[in-house]
């Protein structure tokens, strides 16, 4: 074969270059550009296989395309070995000894990495951006731009970015007082992933609750969002509801025990005294059998609302279940419960509860008791509470009685 080793002039030549030998078709120079390209991991100035160089369908279908070229011409083939995948366009020209190609990519068939990158991150449903070791950006998707390309911004710098995310001073510092902090740490471990939510200021200028989570790869920060205020809003939502009693608009049970529980350890930490107080509505059946369900539910509403804006802020009024309620009475001595328990039994007493044209006399019987020692669970309180009601209802209802 005439070339049996790289000419020096193909070294000078600045693009990725070949040489197919015209007698030996899968025998093949490069220069250092194209060994590059294909991956080698040394330059070679032996003759190389090119189908080791490009694969083997791309070589058998550029050596078909070469033998059939009279002069020049171009042609564009997807070239697949292990670890390439990619659409090389050859401008081939031939000589006496075979033929001379240069190579180039093509940007439509064959877009680089980053092109891909872009790609694949603009078609993604959540925000991302990657940042170089500078915190300067380097990319930002389509949905990053929708959430925080501000107008009239430019955004030079990752630091740019909070006083427009954050409107409020004391807000800006305390998220980027946390984010310094998580910072720092996924610096020091760089595979892990970290995560905070913040309400922050989008370019439209609404408030939106967003879901973040960043990570070093290498040097480069990249960061991912989400809004998640519609989650958060259902959340509550469903939180509220199941802590809710939806006749009344009350606290269930659920919630008292569980405002009891936190209530208890409070008392027991500063030695505090707690109260409880359990209150049945009397003789509720007959209004039920007298009047119907409806009439029941009315008289229910009413004693509920009454109560509710009887006890004090920091007072917690549950319905527990039927025609009974139960307040809890934080830092409260027996005393003072004793003056609440009285004013709510004269309050509900005090004026009928109207229904249509019905006008209902309604009384209750209060049990209470007030915690002896921390030790005392809300449980036990409210066993206390239920064995004093038992006597109020006993000593002729329309009374309270408290647990000694
Ligand atoms: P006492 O003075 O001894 O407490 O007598 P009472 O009739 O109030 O007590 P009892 O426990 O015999 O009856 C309670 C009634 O409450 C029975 C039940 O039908 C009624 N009730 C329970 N839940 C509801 C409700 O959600 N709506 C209505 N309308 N009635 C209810
Ligand atoms: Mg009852
Ligand atoms: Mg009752």
């Amino acid at each position: 074969m005439p070339w049996t080793q790289t000419p020096n002039w193909m070294r000078a030549v600045k693009t990725p270059l070949l040489l197919i030998d015209g007698a030996e078709d899968d025998s093949v120079l490069a220069n250092a550009h194209a060994c590059r390209l294909f991956g080698l991991h040394a330059v070679s100035d032996e003759p190389l296989s090119l189908e080791s160089l490009i694969g083997p369908e791309a070589a058998s279908r550029l050596i078909a395309w070469g033998r059939g070229l009279n002069r020049d011409g171009s042609a564009t083939i997807p070239c697949r070995k292990p670890g390439f995948d990619r659409a090389l366009t050859f401008d081939a020209a031939r000589c006496d000894d075979g033929l001379v190609i240069t190579i180039s990519q093509t940007s439509q068939s064959d877009p680089t990495w980053m092109q891909t990158l872009e790609q694949v991150m603009s078609g993604l449903p959540i925000g991302l951006e990657i940042y170089d070791s500078d915190f300067r950006p380097l990319l930002c998707n389509a949905v990053s731009d929708f959430y925080f390309e501000y107008p009239d911004v430019v955004m030079a710098h990752h630091d740019d970015w909070w006083q427009h995310g954050f409107p409020d001073a004391e807000t800006r510092e305390e998220a980027q007082a946390e984010w310094h902090g998580l910072i720092a740490r996924a610096r020091h471990d760089r595979g892990k992933t970290y995560e905070t939510e913040w309400t922050v200021r989008c370019a439209d200028g609404r408030d939106r609750h967003m879901e973040f989570r960043f990570r070093f790869i290498g040097d480069t920060y990249v960061v991912v969002f989400w809004d998640v205020t519609e989650r958060r809003r259902l959340e509550e939502e469903w939180r509220e509801h199941a802590s809710t009693d939806a006749l009344t608009g009350l606290g269930n049970r659920r919630l008292f025990f569980e405002e009891g529980e936190q209530v208890h350890q409070r008392a027991a930490l500063s030695h505090e005294t707690m109260s409880v107080l359990m209150i049945d509505i009397d003789h509720f059946k007959a209004v039920n059998d007298r009047y119907g369900h409806a009439v029941g539910d009315h008289v229910l509403r009413t004693v509920a609302e009454r109560c509710r804006v009887t006890i004090r802020i920091g007072d917690l009024i549950a319905r527990m279940g039927g025609e009974e309620f139960a307040v809890l009475l934080p830092s409260t001595s027996r005393r003072e419960a004793q003056i609440i328990a009285d004013r709510l039994r004269r309050i509900v007493a005090a004026t009928p509860v109207e229904v249509g044209p019905l006008s209902l006399s309604i009384w209750v019987s209060i049990g209470g008791a007030t915690a002896d020692k921390p030790s005392e669970t809300v449980d036990d309180l409210l066993q206390r509470a239920d064995e004093a009601l038992y006597r109020a209802k006993a000593s002729g209802r329309n009374q309270v009685r408290f647990a000694d």
